[in-house]
């Protein structure tokens, strides 16, 4: 009898960069040249290449009668933005900042939706003069737009959010099921679609979503299933047809060490009865899957240099000028319950032969301040450039750029 001895859990392999003459490139252009091009280091690198192959690989995926829309929070970079918004359906706020970036960019209004808790009368108004739909998540927020309506004889367009009865299982990040500030809760909702019907608002539709980060194909499909079938018996007490709606996304990408890729093909095969069992109950309907760290989460790095290379007390610490400031989430404060490494490499001499155990720190004084825990790395020396992976989604406007002030990071789309 033969024991195999447990495999070290190692990092999935990244599906879009490539390594030439041992450096990692960004749209095919090597990191070190990208630093000079920048002028500086720390920089966020954004593929646009890669941007367009996962949204090719999405609709490869998906049945065509599902519409893709992009959530702007996951990366707000006016060019990203710009890239994305003619590759997909619509775009998805959270905000009125982001209202303005969709708008400059000359996205269509008819096709973005804003949800959010908490919005000001002035970001409703901004909203409904933009003619964008509103997902409204209080009875408040539908006072407020009714009475925006009547003052400037103009009907918003509005979606009711709903906080549903259950959770996208095994969620990095749950938004649905139980009390939440998101949403109104579904068992309310048949009233506030009898008032609706009212008021000098255009009812659209729904938007239901149940939570982010999953990983697991059989737990969105079943959250996507609920949501429509929730959906459908909320339609009973609706005033008009549903025309939009959005059954969320929450489509994960793999951060950490033993993590697996999302089976897409899974996911897309479990939309096929949905569609058919929507077209039949909810003929008007389009039916909206809205993804962002999917879309750009493994498309983009964080790029750093080592400043300084220490060993205190046998253990080797390479301090760079990047670190928790631009990339909260990496140095695992974004939310994690337990730190585990992002996927980082001496980006400079990816292959270099020599390895050690190394933490990749950055130069705040905080021990917080840590972008790879004791990780297996080349030997890098002082001006080497580190990459941290996964970095295209909730990097620097995540992050607090303010916090000690260093200097800030650039952002650029290759
Ligand atoms: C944050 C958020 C998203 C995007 O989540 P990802 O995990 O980046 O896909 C989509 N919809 C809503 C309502 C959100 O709050």
């Amino acid at each position: 009898m033969t024991t195999v001895a447990p495999r070290k859990l190692a990092h999935a392999p990244h599906p879009y960069f490539r390594v030439d003459a041992a450096e990692l490139t960004i749209g095919g252009v090597a990191v070190s040249t990208l630093a000079e091009r920048v002028g500086q280091t720390p920089f966020y690198a954004y593929d646009r290449a890669a941007i367009g192959k996962r949204i090719a690989e999405l609709r490869q995926a998906l049945p065509p009668e599902i519409s893709l829309h992009y959530a702007i929070k996951a990366n707000p970079m006016p060019a990203v933005v710009a890239h994305i918004a003619p590759l997909v359906d619509g775009l998805d706020l959270a905000s009125a900042g982001e209202l303005a970036v969709a708008l400059d960019i000359g996205a269509n209004p008819a096709h973005i939706s804003f949800a959010g808790p908490g919005k000001t009368d002035s970001e409703l108004h901004r909203a409904a003069a933009a003619g964008i739909c509103v997902n409204v998540e209080s009875e408040r927020e539908i006072r407020v737009l009714a009475a925006y309506s009547r003052a400037r004889g103009i009907r918003p367009r509005v979606a009711i959010r709903v906080n549903p009865d259950f959770e996208l299982k095994t969620s990095g990040m749950k938004m649905g099921g139980g009390p939440k500030q998101f949403g109104i809760d579904a068992e309310r909702v048949p009233q506030v679609l009898r008032d609706l019907a009212g008021l000098p608002l255009d009812f659209v539709g729904f938007h239901i979503y149940g939570g982010s980060q999953n990983l697991r194909a059989d737990a969105i499909a079943e959250a996507e299933h609920k949501a429509l079938e929730l959906a459908i018996a909320l339609s009973a007490d609706a005033p008009a047809p549903v025309q939009l709606l959005n059954i969320g996304g929450g489509f994960g990408i793999p951060y950490f060490p033993g993590e697996q890729p999302l089976d897409l093909k899974a996911v897309g095969d479990s939309l096929q009865p949905l569609v058919a069992r929507a077209k039949q109950a909810l003929p008007q309907a389009e039916v909206v899957i809205e993804l962002g760290r999917y879309i750009v989460g493994e498309c983009g790095v964080y790029v750093c240099r080592v400043i300084d290379r220490k060993v205190s007390r046998g253990h080797v610490f390479l301090v760079t000028d990047g670190g928790l400031h631009h990339h909260l989430a990496a140095s695992g404060n974004f939310g994690q319950v337990v730190r585990k490494n992002y996927p980082v490499l001496v980006a400079s001499a990816v292959d270099r032969a020599v390895t050690e155990q190394a933490s990749v720190v950055g130069p705040l004084c905080t021990p917080l301040d840590l972008l790879g825990d004791r990780m297996e790395l080349p030997r890098a020396q002082e001006g080497d450039l580190i990459a941290v992976l996964q970095s295209g989604a909730y990097g620097l406007t995540a992050s607090p750029q303010g916090f000690l002030s260093h200097p800030a990071a650039h952002e650029i789309l290759v």
